[in-house]
């Protein structure tokens, strides 16, 4: 995989900011990288130190460690801009070098059917934008990009926890086309009807990923029931700035009105060992990143579900009213 880590770019900011102190933040994909770009701090006498916590969105960017470190800036590279921060942040996206033509032939079959396709780009396809549109145009299509709503950074853009882009041009196309990775088609057919197709950059692969929907509604219904039936629950907040999917002093007290027992907890970052001693709570609701109790539930000790899922178990939504808004 050939990476373009925006040299120009860094050096250029990096000489307009002038740090002396700088915590880079790498997204897991490209920790390995971190040699690439050294010689750019050090030819401006920069003293770097590389965050080895995880990284995968900029929903989490390293603010307390940087001042824990006196840093005077993060670069965090891989991820675009998620929210407004006081601490200063140089986001590098990090273009991925791709010749997608032989993939967005391969997609042709797939989108027969279809002359008006919604589409949306994991951050590092961005710089492609052009082309794409203009070898779907020369193919009979016509493109409309998802809007840019909530913490994505451009239009079109796609995160893991934000798909209001694509339920707002839903109706305007047939399908959806996601360039991007599993996790990313996989948040989509969660949060729109219409069929979305996959094209899977690093697999180089074209899925269609009808069917999926169901399957995982099916699932996460089955964690709301077994919720709905725990007399005593955790409510887990994350310490990342980013992260704050729904108000846990709200759920508390919903969650008492119903005669039920709960307790806060806050974490760093939650993992399912962290829950192991925590073995008379019943039930678990993560108010960090939704996609954790989404597609990591089954590695979990006890049944967790999202804010949003809470919400129907409490009966404060319906399920009809949260499909409608979309479950991620
Ligand atoms: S909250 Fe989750 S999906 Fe959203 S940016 Fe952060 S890690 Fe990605």
């Amino acid at each position: 995989m050939a990476l373009d880590f925006e040299k120009e770019k860094l050096e250029r900011e990096l000489k307009k900011r002038k740090p002396k102190k700088v915590l880079v933040q790498l997204a897991e994909g490209i920790k390995q990288n971190s040699f690439e770009f050294l010689d750019t701090f050090a030819k401006l006498g920069i003293e770097v130190i590389f965050s080895g916590e995880t990284s995968w969105g900029a929903c989490a960017p390293a603010v307390q460690e940087a001042q824990y470190l006196g840093a005077d800036l993060i670069v965090h590279f891989g991820h675009a801009e998620f929210y407004d921060e006081k601490f200063p942040i140089l986001y590098i996206e990090v273009k991925d070098k791709l010749n997608l033509t032989p993939l967005l032939k391969k997609s042709l079959p797939a989108l027969k059917k279809y002359k008006k396709i919604g589409f949306s780009y994991s951050i590092q396809h961005r710089h492609d934008l052009e082309k794409i549109k203009s070898f779907y145009e020369k193919n009979g299509k016509e493109v409309v990009l998802s809007k840019k709503l909530g913490h994505v950074a451009y239009e079109g853009h796609i995160v893991g926890c934000q798909y209001g882009g694509l339920k707002a041009i839903e109706k305007d196309v047939e399908c959806f086309v996601i360039m991007g990775n599993q996790f990313h088609g996989m948040g989509a057919v969660l949060s729109v009807e219409k069929p979305v197709i996959l094209l899977d950059v690093y697999n180089d692969e074209v899925r269609s990923l009808s069917g999926l929907r169901e399957k995982i509604l099916k699932q996460r219904a089955a964690s709301i029931e077994k919720f709905k039936n725990a007399k005593r629950i955790g409510i887990i907040v994350e310490i990342k700035p980013g992260q704050k999917f729904g108000s846990p002093k709200y759920l508390l007290d919903k969650i008492k009105e119903q005669g039920k027992e709960a307790i806060v907890i806050t974490m760093n970052e939650l993992s399912p060992d962290k829950l192991m001693n925590f073995y008379n709570i019943e039930a678990f609701v993560e108010l960090a990143c939704p996609r954790i109790a989404i597609d990591d539930f089954a590695k979990y000790p006890r049944t967790i579900i999202t804010f949003k899922e809470a919400l129907i178990a409490l009966g404060v939504k319906s399920w009809k009213d949260m499909l409608n808004i979309g479950l991620v």
